[in-house]
């Protein structure tokens, strides 16, 4: 079945599908982005990224495409037209296509939007996460807004490609204090030798995931206290367990860290409960 991606106001066969070679998100990466998780032909954690797209395009004084009902319908219609039961669709909103300058174009000139789907293979993602994969480490060299969801991502990349460099799955980057920040494209949670589950507080340039929000409300529920503080990559690896979380990803155990083995050097309990009840929630609950 071929693919169809939806832009600026049409679904398009995916493979024709383009945007102009003055689009701002092409010329200057001025443009955001989000990720759902679609589970069973359904979003996760629909509200989580709707709101944190709005916060995105504000902070970047992008004007807001359009209503929220009719981009949650061009979302679903998406999903619909490339029939993803499991995967993700992909948003993205640039400042729009206006002769190449650095300030802003004129005002009322459109945003672009663009948004694809793609089938993710639900058995090959729990195959992974059933061995655990590998994590490794650089520093963090990106901008101080990483807050916002740009679609800026080269140290992003750059830090992805470090781990494929290396067979390894991920990479988390270190800040100038020696503490992880968070994955190329996913926060990053330990239990440390005492115990404690911790993860990087969002007082810190790091990307709030509304994966890691929805598991804080889980972790609420069964009564699992989280400690929002940094760790460093020593402490990661003298950790009982670390995973990382995204969408797309959920909760994926990590079973070492720069080549040193986590824990035993295998999946921990911990990230394979929260795994299954964060499954279970964003199942149940996606729209
Ligand atoms: N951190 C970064 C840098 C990311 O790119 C992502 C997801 O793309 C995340 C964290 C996880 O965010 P979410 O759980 O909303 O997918």
């Amino acid at each position: 079945m071929s693919r169809v991606a939806y832009v600026n106001g049409q679904y398009v066969p995916h493979n024709r599908a383009t945007v102009h070679v003055e689009d701002r998100g092409f010329q200057f990466a001025d443009g955001v982005y989000e990720v759902w998780s679609v589970f069973d032909g359904r979003m996760a954690d629909f509200d989580g990224h709707m709101t944190r797209l709005h916060r995105s395009l504000s902070e970047l004084r992008i004007d807001i495409p359009m209503s929220r009902e009719s981009l949650t319908q061009v979302l679903k219609e998406t999903i619909r037209r490339n029939r993803v039961r499991n995967g993700i669709v992909y948003l993205q909103v640039t400042r729009g296509t206006a002769r190449r300058d650095h300030p802003f174009p004129p005002e009322g000139t459109p945003p672009s939007v663009v948004v694809t789907s793609k089938s993710i293979n639900p058995m090959k993602s729990d195959a992974t996460a059933a061995n655990g994969v590998a994590v490794v480490t650089t520093p963090d060299i990106r901008w101080g807004r990483c807050d916002i969801k740009t679609v800026g991502l080269l140290a992003n990349v750059l830090a992805k490609q470090h781990a494929r460099d290396r067979g390894a799955y991920e990479c988390w980057m270190v800040d100038d204090m020696g503490l992880v920040t968070e994955g190329s494209s996913t926060n990053a949670w330990i239990i440390d030798e005492h115990g404690k589950l911790r993860t990087r507080d969002t007082q810190a340039n790091i990307l709030k995931g509304c994966t890691r929000t929805t598991l804080l409300d889980i972790l609420k529920e069964e009564g699992i206290e989280l400690e929002e503080r940094g760790f460093t990559v020593e402490e990661a690896q003298r950790a009982k367990e670390a995973f990382f979380t995204a969408a797309g990803a959920f909760v994926m155990p990590a079973v070492s860290i720069d080549g040193v083995k986590i824990g035993n050097g295998k999946p921990g309990p911990v990230a394979t409960r929260l795994r299954e009840l964060y499954i279970e929630r964003g199942t149940r609950d996606a729209v």
